[in-house]
């Protein structure tokens, strides 16, 4: 076989940053600088408190490894889901504590989590009973977990005392299991319910010597007396608003992602055009319009409605028209603009629960749904 006639093998697809720029598609800034301020917010919250940072889907989008490696030395330990996210972190070079809060449902998980040191929350009779005698021998460290009001997971007031027993009893754990609660509303206004889950909390477990977990992020800033030995922030971690009132920036929080694209194009339509599907912006008069390389495809959430504040070369301009999967379109009447100008979804100059309250959702799931094809960087100091 001459070198023509060999059939060519099949080369990877590989954009380097420089040409993925070009392509002028959505890119996800990851700024370091912001998330260490905001673990520095957290640590003096928590004055003295050790800190889980709450890593749990992948970080909340912004990836839970270069987070982790980020705030190394500066937080205490890891808060996952699952299994696999914890082993994910060990994998990557982890080495702090790492509570994995859906537990363990077999013995084999559990030597999974004892085998790279990960803790497993007991929150339900089922994963003891599986558990039987199956783990003698091995020293997981272990928590639990008390429903104080959320109603989800956790052991019932009434039967926590039986079902800690029989957790210590269980051969192959560490003594004193950990003891954590989850606040249901501690982010409104009203203290009332969190002061209740606190008071059911200390009831329940004043007489028990092991580590004591309560607060997420809005526990955290808002109720300095909460006590504990650990905390689990994540959101502000992340820069979103942690409570119902006031913006992150209130509490001194630093958004970490931004979500930026580019104009694909500007365009003037006739009054009367209806713009997009469904034809749900019907234009007043005639007016520009910009194309933003943007859409549900990258995360951008399909919900928001036409008045979605969203920035054009650091103008505050408006969503009009249905997002559809690859872009967006916006109002340029009033604005500079022209193709190839930037764009900022959310992030620098747009707080992310601004968009996210426009779209009838929170901020953590914007930040949880950023796709794949976003292309990723990650900075330091807001570049
Ligand atoms: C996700 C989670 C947290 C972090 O909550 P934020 O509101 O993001 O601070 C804390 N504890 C538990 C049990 C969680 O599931």
């Amino acid at each position: 076989m001459s070198e023509t006639d060999r059939p060519l093998a099949p080369t990877p697809l590989q954009i380097s940053a420089a040409v993925s720029r070009a392509l002028r598609r959505a890119e996800l800034t990851i700024d370091l600088a912001a998330l260490e301020h905001n673990a520095g917010r957290a640590r003096s919250a928590a004055a003295g408190r050790k800190i889980f940072v709450a890593v749990k889907a992948d970080g909340y989008g912004h990836g839970a490894v270069p987070v982790a490696q980020a705030l190394r030395g500066q937080v205490d330990g890891w808060l996952v889901a699952t299994l696999a996210e914890g082993e994910a972190l060990r994998q990557a070079g982890l080495t702090e504590r790492i509570l994995v809060l859906q537990g363990v449902m077999e013995a084999q998980e559990a030597r999974r989590a004892a085998q790279r040191f990960l803790e497993p929350v007991f929150h339900h009779a089922s994963q003891i009973d599986a558990l039987g005698n199956g783990i003698a021998g091995l020293r997981l460290t272990a928590w639990i977990k008390l429903d104080t009001g959320m109603h989800r997971v956790g052991f019932r007031p009434d039967e926590f005392a039986a079902a800690y027993q029989r957790l210590s009893e269980l051969r192959g754990l560490r003594e004193r299991p950990g003891i954590l609660t989850h606040f249901a509303r501690a982010d409104e206004p009203d203290e009332a319910p969190t002061r209740q889950q606190k008071s059911c909390f200390d009831q329940v477990t004043q007489a028990i010597d092991a580590e004591k977990s309560l607060c997420n992020s809005a526990a955290l800033l808002r109720f300095p007396d909460m006590g504990g030995d650990w905390v689990r922030p994540g959101i502000m971690i992340y820069g979103g608003n942690p409570t119902l009132n006031g913006t992150a920036a209130d509490w001194d929080l630093r958004p970490v992602m931004t979500l930026r694209s580019r104009l694909l194009a500007v365009r003037q339509v006739a009054a009367g055009d209806e713009i997009g599907y469904g034809g749900r912006f019907v234009a007043p008069e005639r007016m520009p319009v910009g194309v933003v390389a943007v859409g549900y495809g990258d995360g951008y959430p399909r919900h928001a409605p036409n008045g979605t504040p969203i920035l054009v070369n650091g103008q505050r301009t408006a969503v009009l028209g249905r997002v559809s999967m690859d872009l967006v379109t916006v109002d340029l009447r009033g604005i500079h603009a022209k193709v190839g100008d930037e764009v900022v979804c959310w992030g620098d100059g747009l707080p992310i629960d601004e968009v996210a309250q426009a779209s009838s959702t929170i901020s953590y799931e914007l930040m949880c749904q950023m796709s794949g094809r976003v292309f990723r960087q990650i900075v330091k100091h807001g570049g």
